[in-house]
C-alpha cells in the first residue's frame, strides 16, 4: 500500500494545447491517502476516468508528477505500478472457469497454488460467487460477470490501490445497492486505498470516507460526505449533491446584508469578498413554508414517498422545499422562510459567508 500524491497534473488528449478548455484536466494537485476510501463524483465528461488513467499509468499526463509513498512513478508503465483497476464493463476470460480468472492475476505474478486457493475462495465467497467456480465465465450473467471482474480487482494484497471506474454501469438496479454495501464492507477487511469513480452521489457517499467532486476538470471540494452536503464550498457542489440539490437565488448585497427580491434575507454569519456575482444557498430541506416573510405561489407538489418536494415560485425564481407532513395546495400563496444558520452566500460560484461565530 502506498500514499498517492499527484502533484501540478494537466492533460490535454491536443498536441499544443492552448486555452484551458483544451485540457480534459486543469490542475490537479491531490493526496489519497494510504488505506482509504475515495470516491471520486462528477458528472460524465468531467475528467474521472482520465484522472484513474493517469494514476494507473494508461495515460501520461501532459504535465506533472504522481507520486507513490516518495518515488516518482509518472515514468513507470502500468505492470509496474501495482495497480488493480476494475473497468465499467467486465473485463473476463470467457473461456476460462471463474476460479481460473480469479486466481490469474495471482498465478501471473508467481503466487504459490496454495495461497491462490486461499485468496480465490476468500474473495468469491465475499462477492457470492463461491458456487460458480468451476463455470466457465461465458455463462454468467452480467452482474456476475461484472462481480467476476471485482473479484479480479480485489484478489491481490500486494497493490497500492484499488481503482472501480463506474462499476455498477451494467448492474441490475436492485442489485447495485446490494453491491455497493459489499464494497463498503469489502474495503474494511481488505483495507486497501479505494478509488470509487462515480457520476451518481448515492455510490459516493455511501462508499467513501472523502469524497472528491470533480467538474470540468477540476476538483471543487474534498470533504466527507456530511461535508459536502452541509456547507458546499461551491454552488456545484450544492447543486450536484442532494436530492433535490440546493437552492441557489439570485440576490444583491450590501455590507453584510442580503437581499432576495428585494427583501432581506438573514445570511448564517458576516460575509467575504465584494462584487461579483451574489446568490444565496439554501437547502430544500431548510426552506420552511407558512413561517417567514417571502410571499410565493406553490407551482408544483411531488409526492416522494416518505416527503414531499414542493416548488414555490417568487417572481421568475423557483425554491423548492421538502415538506414532512401536510403538503401545501397547488397554486396557493404561501409565504416561505429560510433557516439562518443554513443561509449562505456565494460569491462568482463561492461561498462566501462564515459559519455564525466563526471569523472576526
Ligand atoms: P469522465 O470519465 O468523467 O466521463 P473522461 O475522462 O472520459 O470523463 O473525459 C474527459 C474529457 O476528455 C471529455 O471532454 C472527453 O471528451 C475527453 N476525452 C476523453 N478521452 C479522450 C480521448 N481519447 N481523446 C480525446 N478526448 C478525450
Ligand atoms: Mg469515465
Amino acid at each position: 500500500m502506498a500514499k498517492i500524491t499527484l502533484s501540478n497534473l494537466r492533460h490535454s488528449y491536443y498536441p499544443n494545447p492552448k486555452v484551458p478548455e483544451d485540457y480534459a484536466l486543469k490542475e490537479i494537485d491531490l493526496t489519497w491517502d494510504d488505506g482509504g476510501a475515495y470516491a471520486l463524483l462528477g458528472p460524465s465528461g468531467c475528467g474521472k476516468t482520465t484522472l484513474l488513467n493517469i494514476i494507473s499509468g494508461l495515460l501520461t499526463p501532459s504535465e506533472g508528477r504522481i507520486l507513490f509513498d516518495d518515488a516518482d512513478v509518472t515514468a513507470l508503465p502500468p505492470d509496474q505500478r501495482n495497480i488493480a483497476q476494475v473497468f465499467q464493463f467486465p473485463v473476463i476470460y470467457d473461456t476460462m472457469t471463474v476460479y481460473d480468472n480469479l486466481a490469474f492475476p495471482l498465478r501471473n505474478r508467481g503466487v504459490d497454488e496454495a495461497t491462490v486457493t486461499r485468496r480465490v475462495n476468500e474473495i468469491a465467497e465475499m462477492l457470492e460467487v463461491d458456487d460458480m467456480l468451476k463455470r466457465r465465465a461465458a455463462g454468467l450473467s452480467p452482474d456476475n460477470k461484472q462481480k467476476l471482474s471485482m473479484g479480479r480487482g480485489l484478489v491481490r494484497d500486494d497493490v497500492n490501490v484499488v481503482m472501480f471506474d463506474e462499476p455498477l454501469t451494467v448492474i441490475d438496479p436492485h442489485l447495485k445497492w446490494k453491491l455497493r454495501s459489499k464494497l463498503k464492507e469489502l474495503h474494511q477487511r481488505v483495507r486497501a486505498t479505494m478509488i470509487y469513480v462515480t457520476h451518481d452521489q448515492t455510490e459516493a457517499m455511501t462508499f467513501a470516507d472523502q469524497v472528491v467532486v470533480m467538474q470540468d476538470g477540476e476538483i471543487v471540494q474534498i470533504g466527507t460526505p456530511v461535508e459536502l452536503f452541509d456547507r458546499p464550498t461551491h454552488t456545484f457542489v450544492g447543486h450536484f449533491i442532494g436530492s433535490p440539490g440546493m437552492n441557489i437565488l439570485p440576490c444583491k448585497v450590501r455590507g453584510d446584508q442580503a437581499f432576495f427580491n428585494g427583501q432581506q434575507v438573514l445570511l448564517e454569519g458576516p460575509t467575504n469578498g465584494e462584487g461579483g456575482i451574489v446568490e444565496i444557498g439554501i437547502r430544500p430541506e431548510y426552506v420552511k413554508i407558512g413561517v417567514g416573510d417571502i410571499e410565493a405561489q406553490i407551482s408544483k407538489i411531488a409526492d416522494v414517498g416518505h416527503h414531499f418536494v414542493v416548488e414555490a415560485r417568487v417572481g421568475n425564481t423557483k425554491i423548492k422545499a421538502i415538506v414532512i407532513g401536510e403538503a401545501p395546495e397547488q397554486g396557493a400563496t404561501v409565504t416561505l422562510g429560510f433557516r439562518q444558520n443554513q443561509t449562505r452566500l456565494y460569491r462568482d460560484g463561492w461561498i462566501a459567508s462564515q459559519a455564525a461565530g466563526v471569523g472576526a
